[in-house]
This record gives structure tokens, C-alpha cells and sequence, in this order.
């Protein structure tokens, strides 16, 4: 409570920032979306599934922040291009782009077939070189800019039946590593997240006894939630993270310690 009584207003740091949040309809994403729209952002969300407009919706709801919704496939350049330009016609140039759509499709590597391995590269790397690119010249021209890619704890540590996943999430460890020295002298920062095992549809086909598996690993003893994420993206995306570029944070209760 403040001293008139009333409750306290939440800070909000990314006041007149513009935010695209890729894989925006649900899970991480969704809560990535939500919570840079509670710290002032007016949000994008992009996503290939229309249950986007619906989330957009309740964020508009939730934080009375304006917001959009743009339907594409961010692994073909004409749609990433488009849904960019959509964005900057509905709520401005956009200052702060999260890469967090990715798919997978798991298996040991002699039963993985080129459409597997395409699939996943081509959403969780191709698309975030492709978006990238797509808000660059504006973050550039403008001298302002942060750009988070969602990559995994498995990009660090590799993890059977994952080859395809492991090498697109270490590949965006690469590419957030070159772009933030390509483009820190524009003041344009680069950085990604890596986070561990988190509650989200993704992991909700785990069996009980692979999640106990899973939680045996995890110091914290627990599966991450899509809300931790969320944190440290807005972290990294607001001014409190002006100095930090080029990092990979872990958001995985220290299991790639
Ligand atoms: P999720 O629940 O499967 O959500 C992914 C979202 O991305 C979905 O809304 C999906 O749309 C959208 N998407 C997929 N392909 C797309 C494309 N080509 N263009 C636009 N949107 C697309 O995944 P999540 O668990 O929230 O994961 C989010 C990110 O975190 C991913 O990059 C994932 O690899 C990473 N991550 C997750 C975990 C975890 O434990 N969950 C751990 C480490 C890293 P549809 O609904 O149409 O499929």
C-alpha cells in the first residue's frame, strides 16, 4: 500500500517499448508476452496457431496495454518480413524482439529422419536469424535495440535423442554470441536464455517416472516454470541489463552446472 491508502503501482520499466514475442500463444512465450506487457511494453504476440489473438486478447485485458497479434511461420523470410512489418504498422518500431518459438521432434539419431532434423533447425535457428535480421535495420537505424533467443539447457550440454533440438539451440548460442559483437557498437544488445525442464506443453508428455528422473538431476529438486523464464527475459530486455550483452542465462535450478 502507498501512504493515500492505496496499492503501490508497479513499476514500469519498458514503458514505450514495442515488444514481439515469436510462439507467443502459449507456454513460455506466453508468459514472456504477459509479463513485458505488466512492465509497460506494448506487445506483439506472432505465433503459426490462432489461439495468438486469444492471448493477445487477455494481455490487453490483464495489463490494459495495447497489443497485437500476427499469425506466420517465422522459418519462411516472406512471413517473418511481413509479420515485422505488421507489427511496426499496429504498435510502432519494434525495440525489443524475443526468439522463443521452437519445436521439437525427438530421436536417436539412426531412427531420425532430413525431415526431422529440417524442421526443428528451421524453426528454433533459421527463424531467429530470420527475425533478427527482419527488426535490425530499424533497432540500428534507431541506436536502441535488445534481442533474446530462447535456447536450452541441452544447447550446453547435449542430450540423447535431442540431436537435431541440441545443435539448433548450441547454434543459437553462436548466433546471439556473433550478433551482439556485429552489433554492440550500435547499442543494439544480444542475448539468450537457456532454460532447463519447465511446465509447459512441451514437456507435459513426460511420464512420472522421467520427470522423478528428471528431478533427481535438478539441484532446486523442482521443474522450472514458464514464469522464471519470463523474469529473466525482462530482465535482460529493460535498461537494468544495459551492460550485458552476448550472455546465455540459465534458467534451469542449476542443472547445467
Ligand atoms: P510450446 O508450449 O510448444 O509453445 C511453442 C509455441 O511456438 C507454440 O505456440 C507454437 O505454435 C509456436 N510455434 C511453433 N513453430 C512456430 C513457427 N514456425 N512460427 C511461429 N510460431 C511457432 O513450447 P514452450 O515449452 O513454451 O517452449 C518455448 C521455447 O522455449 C522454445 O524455443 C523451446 O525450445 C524453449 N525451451 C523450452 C523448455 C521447456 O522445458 N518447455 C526448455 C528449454 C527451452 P503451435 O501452437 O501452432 O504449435
Amino acid at each position: 500500500m502507498n501512504e493515500c491508502g492505496g496499492r503501490a503501482a508497479r513499476p514500469t520499466p519498458l514503458e514505450d517499448r514495442v515488444a514481439l514475442v515469436t510462439g507467443g500463444a502459449r507456454g513460455i512465450g506466453r508468459a514472456i508476452a504477459l509479463r513485458l506487457a505488466e512492465d509497460g511494453a506494448r506487445v506483439a504476440v506472432i505465433d503459426l496457431s490462432d489461439t495468438g489473438a486469444q492471448t493477445a486478447r487477455e494481455i490487453e485485458e490483464t495489463t490494459g496495454r495495447a497489443t497485437t497479434f500476427v499469425k506466420a511461420d517465422i522459418s519462411k523470410e516472406p512471413e517473418a518480413r511481413a509479420a515485422v512489418a505488421a507489427v511496426e504498422t499496429a504498435l510502432g518500431p519494434v525495440d525489443i524482439l524475443v526468439n522463443n518459438a521452437g519445436i521439437t521432434r525427438d530421436g536417436l539419431i539412426l531412427v531420425m529422419d532430413e525431415g526431422d532434423w529440417d524442421a526443428v533447425l528451421a524453426v528454433n535457428l533459421k527463424g531467429a536469424f530470420l527475425m533478427s535480421k527482419a527488426v535490425l535495420r530499424g533497432m540500428i537505424r534507431r541506436r536502441r535495440g535488445s534481442i533474446i533467443s530462447i535456447s536450452s539447457v541441452v544447447g550446453r550440454r547435449g542430450n540423447a535423442g535431442q540431436v537435431n533440438y541440441s545443435a539448433a539451440k548450441a547454434g543459437l548460442i553462436g548466433l546471439t554470441k556473433s550478433l551482439a559483437r556485429e552489433v554492440a557498437s550500435r547499442d543494439v544488445r544480444v542475448n539468450a536464455v537457456a532454460p532447463g525442464y519447465i511446465e509447459t506443453d512441451m514437456t507435459a508428455a513426460l511420464d512420472e517416472p522421467a520427470r522423478n528422473a528428471i528431478m533427481k538431476q535438478v539441484p532446486l529438486g523442482r521443474i522450472g516454470t514458464p514464469e522464471a523464464v519470463a523474469d529473466a527475459v525482462a530482465f535482460l530486455a529493460g535498461d537494468s541489463a544495459s551492460f550485458i550483452t552476448g550472455v546465455v542465462l540459465p534458467v534451469d535450478g542449476g542443472l547445467g552446472i
